[in-house]
């Protein structure tokens, strides 16, 4: 169990009184809508890691692995982001935790000491949310042959849903028609449906006709590529609504997502890869971009770029239903050995 040093229990007051640090103090707050982190940890043998400039905490044992920041009213425990009516604080050398995160590790507890020492991963992946680009208004890319993107990945996506489905993953769609669906609730309608993975669906053009193969995509904040950095203005460009988020909890979520999602996220990205190679199909790599619906989904997430519509033989291919069959099969084997990979028991040790 960590102690503060009192020198940085003076640094942390000094801050607040000069305001650095925007953290609500308790007295605003009602009785029983906290309690103090310290004693949580040494009631459940936690132990806790608090990094004062960042102003985030990790808690850890054998069955937790949380990440908390001060301020804020989500905390990431176990791979997931969870909600509570009231925000980590900060008062008088105690962190206080919102009294419902206590509960949720009672729970948690009381659940994971029912299993052996075998535990399984602290991610279980069950429900899908796959998002065919694109639709209505917005075709999304054209080939020059007058194929459109929005009909590809609608059929692609039907396709995917129903193989997902037979491999028991409970599985929805952001859209089922040929209609226009902001970016924005894409990303809500995953989060109301409590997905634990979101697969966007697109087609590829370039300039180049020559360019094909399949690519696949994980949220990074930092891209360097321009010819990623041109394709997710092209797959935002329909996007009038901004989030309204605090640029806070943007941060906050963003941090979140860099911890945990991302890595996931890659790890998908490669599996689909190999998957569609070892069928046949032509493909490129894994790349991290700022896609908006990878960006704000709070859950791993992948863009798959299933083809390029202006290469003319990709585009003859994307004609064939077989071939629409075998590129959502490539997806579909990608998550499963994935999801698979996830699960599989790890000895814990303390
Ligand atoms: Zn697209």
């Amino acid at each position: 169990m960590k102690r503060f040093k009192p020198a940085l229990i003076l640094v942390v007051l000094i801050l607040f009184v000069q305001g650095c640090v925007s953290v609500p103090t308790f007295r605003s707050y009602k009785r029983g809508e906290y309690t103090s982190l310290e004693k949580l940890c040494s009631k459940y043998g936690i132990d806790y890691n608090f990094r004062v400039f960042y102003e985030d905490i990790r808690l850890k044992n054998k069955y937790l692995d949380a990440y908390l920041k001060l301020g804020s009213n989500y905390i990431l425990v176990n791979s997931r982001v969870v909600e509570f009516p009231v925000k980590v604080a900060y008062d008088r050398g105690s962190i206080l935790v919102p009294y419902g995160f206590k509960e949720y590790l009672e729970n948690l507890f009381v659940r994971q000491k029912s299993l052996t020492a075998y535990l399984p991963s602290s991610v279980s992946i069950k429900r899908i949310v796959i998002d065919p680009g694109h639709g209505g208004k917005d075709p999304g890319a054209i080939s020059p042959w007058g194929l459109k993107e929005k009909t590809v990945n609608l059929d692609i996506a039907i396709r995917l849903k129903r193989m997902l489905e037979k491999k028991g993953f409970k599985v929805f769609l952001t859209r089922t028609g040929d209609y226009f669906v902001s970016l924005k609730n894409r990303v809500k309608f995953a989060r109301w449906k409590k997905a634990d993975l979101f697969i966007s669906v697109h087609a590829n053009a370039n300039h180049s006709r020559s360019m094909r193969g399949m690519e696949v995509y994980y949220l990074s904040r930092r891209f360097t590529d321009p010819e990623s950095k041109a394709l997710a203005a092209a797959e935002n460009l329909c996007e009038q609504e901004k989030i309204t988020l605090t640029y806070r909890l943007k941060k906050i979520v963003g941090d979140m997502l860099n911890v945990e999602n991302r890595r996931e996220s890659l790890l998908l990205c490669r599996s689909i890869l190999k998957e569609a190679k070892s069928m046949g199909i032509k493909t490129r790599r894994a790349i991290g971009a700022p896609f908006y619906v990878l960006k704000y989904n709070y859950m791993p997430a992948v863009l798959v770029e299933t083809g390029y519509l202006t290469n003319k033989h990709e585009e003859r291919m994307f004609r064939n239903k077989f071939y629409r069959t075998q590129i959502a099969q490539s997806i579909a084997e990608g998550v499963y050995y994935f999801v698979k990979e996830l699960n599989r028991p790890r000895i814990v040790s303390r």
